[in-house]
């Protein structure tokens, strides 16, 4: 083992939070179609149903749009930035979205909230919500979503510092497994600043948290 590697921080994914390239095939309809027709066949119910003849083709659209993001870049809307003296705190709070666990394929959804120090490069705000949109439409798993907009910014932008917040609710555990509704899953990745310098981990906390709690 070399000696200059740095260890992981425990709990962290780094390595393994870079976001894959845009898959070039399309999705494949048919196959999805037939896909659905068997587990509706496996279940025991009969596909041939009337109620249930449409719900194949449904199903299919609805997972062609629910995993959209497999098929675009997220650093394309980190590409058109302006240039700004400002470097202070930029935060965006709130921003909702829903996302497909890829352990249950269940839906679990919450919101992110994004926050960085640029290093004279500003991010238009609604490119934020693009991100985490694109992050999103794609089987997820929450600690490695929320590792990888981080890592996006910090890579894309050059921030100097960039703070990843993300608050979900997973229906896999609130509807089957041990059925615990209202709990809320939180997960955040820190980089550079908000790493290293407690004060500014806890001013974005507590822009952050606001006057909500
Ligand atoms: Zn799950």
């Amino acid at each position: 083992m070399s000696t200059d590697t740095t260890p992981l921080e425990r709990g962290s994914l780094d390595g393994e939070c870079e976001v894959p390239e845009a898959k070039q095939t399309p999705v494949d309809m048919q196959r999805l179609e037939q896909a659905v027709r068997e587990i509706l066949a496996a279940v025991g119910e009969d596909p041939a149903r009337e109620g249930l003849l449409e719900t194949p083709g449904r199903v299919a659209r609805m997972y062609a749009e629910l995993f959209s993001g497999l098929h675009e870049d997220p650093r394309q809307y980190l590409q058109k930035v302006f240039t700004e003296k400002y470097d202070e705190v930029v935060l965006v709070r709130d921003i909702s979205f829903n996302s497909m666990c890829e352990h249950h394929l269940l839906p679990f959804m919450g919101k992110a909230h994004i926050g960085y120090i640029p290093n004279g490069k500003v991010l238009g705000l609604s490119k934020l919500a693009r991100v985490v949109e694109s992050v999103s439409r794609r089987p997820q798993v929450q600690e490695r979503m929320t590792e990888e907009i981080a890592h996006l910014l910090e890579s894309e932008l050059d921030a100097k510092g960039v703070a990843v917040v993300v608050e979900a609710t997973h229906t896999c555990m609130t509807i089957r497994g041990v059925r615990k509704p209202g709990s809320l899953c939180v997960t955040s990745a820190m980089k550079g600043l908000f790493r290293t310098n407690q004060s500014s981990r806890t001013e974005i906390m507590q822009l952050i948290n606001g006057d909500r709690r």
